[in-house]
Order: C-alpha cells, then sequence, then structure tokens
C-alpha cells in the first residue's frame, strides 16, 4: 500500500475520479429483469450555467440513485435538457445584434440551438464535477428531432382524440413577449392603482359606473347591475351612451356585481379580466377589441388607435376630466397578472389559438394514485386545479420552438394536421405530401405558431419510460423529483399527458425539494448579492463537502439555506474520516473466522443500528437524518471510542484477539464506505479502492447483521470514556497508567481493552465497592479565624493542625470544636476548618467514579 497523506487533498483526489470513472456502471439496462426505479429528472434550461438550486435538486436525485442501485435496482437516472423558450431568443438577438425577423426564420433557429449546444456542453462539466452519477446514455435535448417527433406525435394524437383543438377565445396574452400563454404563466403581484368614478349618459339620467381601467372604454360592450339594486334597477334593459367614444351599450343585470363596489355598476370590456371573459360568454355579448398584440391601441380606439396603453390611458383621463366625464378618483389596491418571464402586465386578448382540454377530476383522481413527498405539496396542485377556467393555451408565437405540425388550406380554411409518419416536420419548411382533405386544394399555407414549452417537457417521463422508442415502454416512473414552483405547470401537465397518451399515472412518487435561499435568507439572487455558484464552492472545498450541505441542510420540501459553516463541517468530517482511515488502513484485515469479543460485538451492533436507521431515513428521503446518523457513527462511536478501545489490540502480538479486532475494522470501514457513497462518493471510493480494490459504486447496500444489543460493551465504552475524562480533568496524559482500575457492576465484563486503552491494571468485581471515607488533614481557615481571635490566631492555628483529623471531623459533626490552649478550652466554630477526607476501599486510597450499572474504583495511592 503506498503512502497515506495526512492531509485529505479533495482536489487531487475528485479531481483523479472524475476522469477515471467508467460512467457506463450507471447505464439503466433495458433487458435487466431486476427491479426498475426510473427518475423523471428534471430538463434544466440550457443558460450555461447549473445554478445552486438545481444543484441541491441533483445532489437529492444523486442520493436516491446511488442508493437505489446498491440496493439492487436497474436505475434510471437520465439527463434531459428543456431547450426551447424565449430567453434563449433574446439572448441570441442580444449577442448577435439582431431582431428575430432579421434573418431567416431557419437561420435564427440555428443561431438558438449553437447557443443551447455549447451552454448544454458547459453545464455537463459542472454536473460531473459535482460528482451526479447521470446515465447519460439515456441524455436528451427537446429541440433535437429525435425528441420534438414525440412532442409533434403527442400533438397529433390528442388531436386524434378529440383533447386538443383550434378555437378564437380569449388568452392571456404578454404585450412584450408577444404571444399568448397559459395560466399557469401569469403571476400575480399587488398593485395599487386608481378607480375611476364616470358618469355614462342615459336618458333615465347619467349612470355612474367605477373602473380601473379606463383606456378599455372602447371595447366596452355592456354595463352590468345587480338585480336587486334598488337603486340602479331601472336601467336594466335600457341603453346608456360610453363616454367619450359615444356609441350606445346595454345595461344588463348580473348577481356577480357587487353593489357595494366602487359606484355599484361596472362596464364589461372585452377584456378587462377573466371577470369580463365569463360576462361576455354568459350574456352573449359583441366583441370589440380595442389592444392589439403588440400592446398598443387599436382602430377601435378612435383618436387614441396606435398609442401604447399606457399611453392612452393618460391621454384618457385627461380628456374626462376636462370634459367633467371623471367626477372621483380613489386610490385602489389590486392584484396584477403579470407574465412570468418579462413581469409585464398581462392583457387578456381573444384570439385563434390552440388549446389542451383539461378535466380537473382527472387530474384530481391520478394524484391520488402518485405518493407526494412531503404530502402537504398535493394540496399546491389541486388548488391549481380548481382554479381552471379555461383550456391549456399551447400555441406560442414565436420561433425557437418545438413547430406545430398543420397546414391550412388557403382555398377552404380546412385545417390538414401531420400524420405520425410524417413527423419530425417544420410546416415552414415542408409542404403536406397530400392536399386539402376537404376541397382538394394544393394551396396550403403553415402554421407559424409554435408549441409551449411546457408541451416538450410534459413528456420527459414517457420518453424517459420508453414510449415510442426501440424497448417495451416501462412507464409510470418511479420518481419525479422537482421544485415547489413548477407544481402547477410541469407537475399538472405531466399528470395531464400521461394520462392523456398512456392512461396511466406518470410517477409512483414525486419528491419536491425547495429553494435555495442566501446566507441572509432571502431568495438567492445575482441581484442582492447574496448569490453562490456551485463551482465557486467546489473550488474552494470540494464536492463531497459541497455534497454535504445538501444533505443536512435541510429536509426535502423545505427552503433551504445555503451556509458556508455546513460546507466547512463537511470539509472537516472528511478530514476526519482520512484520518480514522490513515490509521486503519494497515490494521483493516478481514478474517472469516474472527471471534469478536465484547467491545467488538459492542462495535457491530451499534453499526448494524446505524445501518438499519439509515437505510429507513434512505426510504423516507430524509437524508439529513441519514447523513447525520452516518456522521455520528463515524466520528463519535468508530473513531472517538472503538478505535481508541482496540488500538493496544491492534498493535499487539498476533493472535485471535487481534484478529477480532482488525476484522471488526475491515467490516465498519467497508460498511462505512458504502454507507458515505451516495453522499460522497469521492473520498468513499478513494477509501474502498484503496483497502479493497474495488469500485464502492458497484457494491451493495449494507445489510444490518441482525446483533443482539451488547450491554457489556457498552458498559466498557462508558468506563473507558470515564477514565479519559479522570485524567484529562487532573491534566495527566492519557497514556499515563493508574494504580489500579476496580470495576463494579452485575456484568461480566472483559478487561482486556481496558487494560489496554487505559494503560493500567483492570479488575472487575461483582456488585457495589465497601467504601469508607476517613479524615485526613484539617485546614484552619485564617479568614474566618483571624477576626475573632486575633492575637492568639496563629496559636490556635497551630494546634488545630497538630490535633487528630478523625477528632476534628467528628467535633465538626457535633457543632463545636473545643480547642485546649495550655489549659484553656476555646471554642472555635465548625465553619472556621476544612477537614480533607479519603477514599478507601479495603484499606486502600481510592478515587470513586458512579456510572450508569457500575462504580469504578481508581487507585491512588500505595
Ligand atoms: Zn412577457
Ligand atoms: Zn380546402
Amino acid at each position: 500500500m503506498s503512502e497515506i497523506s495526512k492531509e485529505y487533498d479533495f482536489k487531487k483526489v475528485e479531481d483523479k475520479w472524475v476522469g477515471a470513472w467508467d460512467e457506463s456502471i450507471y447505464y439503466f439496462d433495458w433487458n435487466s429483469s431486476a427491479p426498475q426505479y426510473i427518475i423523471d429528472t428534471p430538463p434544466p434550461y440550457p443558460t450555461g450555467n447549473f445554478h445552486i438550486g438545481n444543484a441541491l435538486n441533483w445532489c437529492y436525485i444523486d442520493f436516491v440513485a446511488r442508493y437505489k442501485r446498491m440496493r439492487g435496482y436497474n436505475v434510471m437516472f437520465p439527463q434531459g435538457w428543456d431547450c426551447h423558450g424565449l430567453p434563449t431568443e433574446v439572448k441570441v438577438e442580444e449577442i448577435h445584434g439582431i431582431t428575430k425577423n432579421m434573418v431567416p426564420r431557419e437561420e435564427f433557429r440555428r443561431l438558438c440551438e449553437e447557443m443551447t449546444a455549447g451552454n448544454i456542453a458547459k453545464m455537463r462539466v459542472t454536473m460531473r464535477r459535482l460528482g451526479f452519477s447521470n446515465d447519460w446514455s439515456n441524455e436528451y435535448v427537446t429541440m433535437d428531432p429525435d425528441y420534438y417527433s414525440k412532442t409533434q406525435r403527442s400533438f397529433v394524437r390528442m388531436y386524434d382524440d378529440g383533447l386538443i383543438y383550434r378555437e378564437d377565445h380569449p388568452v392571456n396574452w404578454c404585450p412584450r413577449c408577444s404571444t399568448a400563454i397559459a395560466f399557469a404563466e401569469v403571476e400575480y403581484d399587488s398593485r395599487t392603482t386608481t378607480l375611476n368614478h364616470l358618469r355614462f349618459p342615459s336618458p333615465l339620467g347619467d349612470l355612474e359606473i367605477a373602473t380601473t381601467r379606463p383606456e378599455l372604454l372602447a371595447a366596452c360592450v355592456a354595463v352590468a347591475v345587480h338585480p336587486n339594486d334598488e337603486l340602479r334597477r331601472k336601467y336594466i334593459g335600457s341603453q346608456v351612451a360610453v363616454p367619450v367614444f359615444d356609441y350606445p351599450v346595454p345595461v344588463i343585470a348580473d348577481e356577480a356585481v357587487d353593489p357595494a363596489f366602487g359606484t355599484g355598476a361596472v362596464m364589461i370590456c372585452t377584456f378587462g379580466d377573466k371577470q369580463d371573459v365569463r360576462w361576455w360568454v354568459e350574456h352573449h355579448l359583441p366583441l370589440r377589441q380595442a389592444i392589439d398584440r403588440e400592446g398598443r391601441m387599436t382602430e377601435a380606439a378612435g383618436n387614441f388607435a396606435g398609442m401604447k396603453i399606457s399611453e392612452c390611458k393618460d391621454a384618457i383621463i385627461d380628456e374626462m376630466r376636462s370634459g367633467g366625464i371623471i367626477f372621483k378618483e380613489e386610490p385602489l389596491d389590486q392584484n396584477v397578472g403579470l407574465c412570468w418571464r418579462c413581469k409585464t402586465a398581462i392583457e387578456i386578448l381573444s384570439e385563434r389559438q390552440w388549446f389542451v382540454k383539461i378535466d380537473p377530476a382527472e387530474i384530481v383522481e391520478t394524484s391520488a394514485e402518485i405518493r407526494w413527498v412531503p404530502d402537504h405539496m398535493e394540496t399546491r396542485l389541486l388548488n391549481w386545479t380548481g382554479t381552471m377556467d379555461w383550456d391549456w393555451c399551447i400555441s406560442r408565437q414565436r420561433i425557437f420552438a418545438t413547430p406545430i405540425p398543420v397546414w391550412y388550406c388557403r382555398g377552404c380554411g380546412e385545417p390538414l394536421v401531420a400524420k405520425e409518419e410524417w413527423l419530425p416536420l417544420d410546416p415552414n419548411l415542408t409542404g403536406p405530401p397530400v392536399p386539402c382533405p376537404k376541397c382538394g386544394s394544393d394551396d396550403l399555407e403553415p402554421e407559424t405558431d409554435v408549441l409551449d414549452t411546457w408541451m416538450d417537457s410534459s413528456i420527459s417521463v414517457l420518453n424517459v419510460t420508453g414510449w415510442l422508442g426501440p424497448h417495451e415502454p416501462r412507464y409510470p416512473a418511479q420518481l419525479r423529483p422537482q421544485g415547489h414552483d413548477i407544481i402547477r405547470t410541469w407537475a399538472f401537465y405531466t399528470i395531464l399527458r400521461a394520462k392523456a397518451l398512456v392512461g396511466t399515472r406518470p410517477w409512483d412518487s414525486i419528491l419536491v425539494n425547495g429553494m435555495v435561499l442566501g446566507e441572509d435568507g432571502r431568495k438567492m439572487s445575482k441581484s442582492l448579492n447574496n448569490f453562490i455558484a456551485p463551482e465557486e464552492v467546489v473550488a474552494k472545498y470540494g464536492a463531497d463537502a459541497f455534497r454535504q450541505w445538501a444533505a443536512v441542510g435541510g429536509s426535502p420540501g423545505s427552503d433551504v439555506m445555503f451556509r458556508w459553516k455546513d460546507v466547512i463541517s463537511g470539509g472537516r468530517f472528511l478530514q476526519k474520516i482520512w484520518s480514522m482511515y490513515r490509521f486503519s488502513a494497515p490494521h483493516a484485515v478481514r478474517f472469516d473466522d474472527a471471534a469478536p469479543n465484547q467491545v467488538d460485538r459492542w462495535l457491530l451492533f451499534e453499526l448494524s443500528k446505524m445501518i438499519d436507521a439509515v437505510t429507513g431515513s434512505m426510504e423516507r428521503f430524509a437524508f439529513d437524518e441519514a447523513f447525520r446518523a452516518i456522521r455520528s457513527f463515524a466520528w463519535e462511536v468508530l473513531a472517538d471510542n472503538y478505535i481508541e478501545l482496540v488500538k493496544s489490540r491492534l498493535y499487539g502480538p498476533d493472535g485471535p484477539e487481534k484478529r477480532a479486532a482488525q476484522d471488526t475494522i475491515f467490516k465498519a470501514l467497508e460498511a462505512l464506505t458504502a454507507l458515505l457513497a451516495p453522499f460522497t462518493p469521492f473520498i468513499a471510493e478513494e477509501i474502498r479502492r484503496n483497502f479493497s480494490g474495488e469500485s464502492v459504486h458497484t457494491a451493495s447496500w449494507p445489510e444490518p447483521l441482525g446483533l443482539e444489543a451488547q450491554p457489556e460493551g457498552v458498559l466498557i465504552k462508558e468506563v473507558a470514556s470515564a477514565v479519559r475524562r479522570y485524567k484529562s480533568d487532573r491534566g495527566m496524559a492519557l497514556n499515563s497508567p493508574l494504580a489500579g482500575i476496580e470495576v463494579y457492576c452485575d456484568l461480566d465484563l472483559e478487561t482486556a481493552d481496558l487494560t489496554g486503552s487505559t494503560g493500567s491494571p483492570v479488575s472487575v468485581k461483582r456488585g457495589r465497592p465497601e467504601i469508607e471515607t476517613r479524615a485526613i488533614e484539617v485546614r484552619p481557615k485564617m479568614k474566618a479565624i483571624g477576626p475573632v481571635f486575633k492575637d492568639k490566631s496563629g496559636e490556635i492555628i497551630g494546634e488545630l493542625e497538630g490535633m487528630d483529623p478523625e477528632e476534628v471531623a467528628q467535633m465538626v459533626e457535633a457543632g463545636r470544636i473545643e480547642v485546649d490552649l495550655g489549659g484553656d478550652l476555646v471554642e472555635v466554630s465548625p465553619a472556621a476548618v476544612e477537614i480533607v477526607t479519603e477514599t478507601l476501599s479495603a484499606g486502600r486510597a481510592v478515587d470513586m467514579i458512579s456510572l450508569d450499572g457500575a462504580t469504578v474504583l481508581i487507585g491512588t495511592g500505595p
């Protein structure tokens, strides 16, 4: 065996294994009959930076993947990349100084693909450096034809099954991104706005209405009041004039109007909010679209046409103020819907878009078949499911995304949806192989809209379980790990799509992780200056230390604070393990015929108990519990106690006693490296390879040893550590011999390891020791005697010191001390002396230590 360095050099060890590991040991075996464990790994957006939130989530996944592999499962920990989307388009425009319309569509797509491929390459490096055991044979890239042909085929199948349709319907629209977005992509934020009170002229007298959006006057299609509103009932069925634009709209009755809010009458516009959409549908109102796709006023806005929404709002308020139409303005707190990507206030526009049908009952039913960890996270999905107002809008007006495989007949308008066998294709590059199915025309135009990126990522689970692949499919997957921020998108859509496409739940379990907070307790972000990159942590302390932070930082589901101190203590633990290994390496030898003594059996029982506990924690994804149990065993039980106890046997003559200790150390190290392998794969591998030559990552998870509790071993350990404390309290070297140790207890203790570890003769006796206490010295207290006896003090002290200590002790007991000063009896207070005693056992002076279950006597004199 080569020299083992004193300091653990994490950089050398980790760099070595990153380069040396054979990644094929992590590949999923499609032909294996072992129980499968397929993980529906989140495909990150390839920004080029694998951020710390990703890293936390991947640590959890890696802990599970490595653990399950060691338990004999056929594990798939695939890696996907969710490439499509607006951020990449924006970045490409920025880098190349272009807008997407300045270059041909295909060229723009190519630039996006090129940048994405570069970013993926960078992120792979970080993931390998962090020691993740990804199955790279099951990598997928959503922008590749292999993958997006599946997205397109899923579109065609759901269209054929009547689950996807195209319709003119109000949709959430981001004017900045200039695209439709789904409800799940709308975020709400409270803002203070102004409630304007205005007059709508009527022959019955002006009707006062209140609105926060006067710029939508041109989109007003009706005014509504509550049917029981005494004051305004008379207007129902009449017409009022829209101010500024001066056209008539009907006044309708609807119970959803709150008579106590504003003026009690509201204008219905197409569309100010979701309530407008409901009224518009229920009352069959006409459509007046005053805002266009870029967020500018349309021709319907008359003189205001062409203005931005905010410009129009200012101009129209000015005009109404000067015309006396606005008679009151008051502040109002309001929830405003924002685009989740760019935080622009969304509009609701009526657009012809593609939709996926949502069946809330089916989502709820399917979710109930899935184990949620932690279970309260399911409530988020159920609450969200209850708020669905309309179906999932899946068409987007962008470029870098999966094309919608559809053409439209220019003659009769009939859509032609591609057949599965034609896919993948981009209808903008490829014409349909058949004419219009309705009128036979060859003149068809392509769909230019593309699919929502969630259409790609919501079939990740089907892709990894082999849907439409060369192997027999293996859905459902066993685990979906993901953040709680995408429950209403990724989890929701995946459940919907799995049910629709293959008729089953997507996974057995979903493990939800929290977000990473900075050391200041706030969400980590570059602008708050609390941002940490995983690469920075790895460079300073190594991946194994970083991974320990992930393990102990918090339990899955709760937000986790990044703490350098967790990483630093992780580094310290690596050094502790290394030092222990360095000491043990020459001694760890397997002997099949080893006969463990009480101390060995105690260690093996503790090891077994720990294996049992860690296994239970891993099954519950309680990584913090699992790792703490391993660490406390390694540090406190093995290093601080067992090794100290058996050192003398290890350095002693060869024989059964020594071999038992060598074999026990071997077993402990073997199990410990296996248990550490999921958490700290580098140091676990380094140690295991050094002492057994095999990779710990192809080893099995240790089984509990099924041993009985070992009270004798526990007591020996307690006695040894009491003696260590005794020596250190007295400033004695730990190896300095004592005059003899007697242990009184009701167990038959073996003494060899106690003798060895204390460096002193040890005897064990039954029952309790017979103890007597004897006074051996009288110490007069000058402070108490001086003030009372003044110039006689010296004489009294001399006398006290000369008296028989036993006799003085009895006087103290009786409450008065009499001192004979040349015939005069002088009384001295018992508080004026201290009696020094010694403990005797069988006439020999000892110190006594009381333990739970034993009394220990340590000889102090001859
Ligand atoms: Zn936006
Ligand atoms: Zn046609």
